[in-house]
């Protein structure tokens, strides 16, 4: 046991790679044991020994999503059905869905995984959670670790209409919101509708403290644009609904890797080759979940691990996602991709308040329009321009639209009603919202 009343590793257990490690192998019987419950791995471990580890685990074939949706939806299970605590699926938008679940037990590690925040989450803290909960993880994760942690949970879920961006403006500023979690681009949404009600977000929001970030690739323009908007550090997260947390921020601004929770490999596609850092696929070996248990799970995400030390003392490996963020368009003799591009339009100076903006890769040109507010539309469209000829060497055709052109004015300020189902009607009343409850 320990500070927190839970007996799985905490940071500050160990001292380097090789007590990481051991750390790893203690646990790694025990998971291999209870993936062996399962129909799809009871199949693929057979009778023989039991891989007790790294170097045995990685003679098992990977796990793909594709195993995934072909044992949807209970084909992975490893315990009896009534010790399930909740079922999920991921956003995978591609075919069949991808199901995932856990125990209740397993929810610690979910729980404890997510709320390593170098910033700490404590009971004087107001957080908002706005992610998804609908059959994703995130909402619920978030919603857990907080109230792990003793806060204030404010469960404002970014895909309900109950919950309009007019409304997030209102909490944040109202009930002094310290923390929020949602991927970055709501973190811009949510300053253009503060501005929209007449609030600076960098001063009229005093209680807030960090916001905590994942879900898409952040370039570094756009998280010190996000910074300097709210005032306040955005956290990095990392993970998906198939695993949970994978990765934190220390303090440095490097994202780690918990390996104390799982066991993590870097796969490379083109080779077949497996090794423990390095460029490739990030394959996981959650070591503490018992209702799904993952042997060699391929996540599929282009990352980068290194070993290298750093300052924070956690002794855990850095990762970067590179995700999707090589896809590119040619345009010209470039490849330009959605990366280097948010790079680009976020070093352009903050003072002329570009935040939405899209791109079309045409054969011999980029299209880029941008909202940008008219008395700064000339220079930032004369900047861009050039930035982009230097860095892809593409002519662009760059323009400036008005602000409310890509993200509406009325998305950032209408507060829809959301009504109960009714049936009776008075005489004057518009009796067409009967039963409008979808
Ligand atoms: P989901 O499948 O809906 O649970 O989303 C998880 C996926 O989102 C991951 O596999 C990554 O591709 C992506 N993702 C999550 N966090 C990050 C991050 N911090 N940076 C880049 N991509 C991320
Ligand atoms: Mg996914
Ligand atoms: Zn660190």
């Amino acid at each position: 046991m320990n500070d927190h009343g839970s007996s799985l590793p905490q940071i500050g257990q160990w001292q380097g790679p090789d007590d990481l490690q051991r750390l790893q192998e203690k646990q790694l019987s025990q998971t291999v044991t209870w993936a062996a419950r399962s129909p799809f791995y009871g199949r693929r471990l057979g009778s023989g020994v039991q891989p007790a580890t790294a170097a045995e685990l990685a003679g098992l074939p990977l796990t793909t999503k594709q195993d995934l949706r072909d044992n949807y939806p209970f084909g992975m299970l490893a315990v009896g059905k009534e010790r399930l605590a909740t079922y999920h699926e991921s956003s995978g938008t591609a075919g069949a869905p991808t199901p995932s679940y856990y125990t209740a037990e397993d929810w610690i590690d979910l729980a404890e995984r997510f709320a390593r925040k170098w910033i700490g989450m404590s009971a004087a803290d107001i957080f908002l959670v706005r992610t998804p909960y609908a059959l994703l993880l995130t909402g619920h994760l978030a919603h857990a670790a907080g109230r792990l942690r003793g806060a204030t949970v404010v469960p404002g879920d970014n895909r309900s209409l109950a919950m309009p961006y007019a409304r997030v403006v209102r909490v944040m500023h109202d009930l002094g919101v310290t923390l929020t979690w949602s991927v970055p681009t709501e973190c811009l949404l949510w300053a253009a509708a503060a501005g929209a009600a007449g609030h600076r977000p960098d001063a009229d929001f005093p209680a807030l403290r960090a916001l905590f970030v994942g879900g898409e690739p952040l370039t570094d323009a756009r998280r010190r644009r996000i910074s300097g908007l709210w005032g306040v550090p955005v956290i990095e997260e990392y993970g998906s609904t198939e695993t949970g947390s994978l990765a934190g921020e220390c303090q440095n601004g490097r994202l780690h890797l918990w390996a104390d929770r799982a066991l993590f490999e870097v796969y490379d596609p083109q080779t077949g080759a497996v090794s423990s850092e390095g460029d490739g696929q990030l394959v996981v070996t959650p070591l503490f979940r018992e209702a799904m248990p993952l042997l060699r799970y391929n996540i599929e995400d282009n990352v980068s691990v290194s070993y290298d030390d750093c300052p924070c003392g956690w002794n855990l490996p850095t990762v970067r996602v590179l995700g999707r963020s090589a896809f590119g368009y040619r345009v010209g003799a470039a490849t330009v991709t959605q990366h280097r591009l948010e790079e680009l339009v976020f070093a352009l100076p903050s003072a002329y308040d570009v935040l939405f903006w899209r791109a079309k890769a045409e054969p011999t040109s980029l299209r880029i329009e941008m909202e940008v507010p008219p008395e700064h539309r000339a220079a930032a469209q004369a900047e861009l321009t050039a930035s982009v000829r230097a860095a892809f060497g593409v002519d662009s055709e760059v323009t400036g639209l008005a602000p409310g052109t890509l993200v509406s004015h009325q998305a950032l300020t209408s507060m829809p009603d959301v009504v109960k189902p009714r049936s009776l009607f008075g005489p004057e009343e518009d009796w067409s919202k009967a039963i409008l409850y979808y």
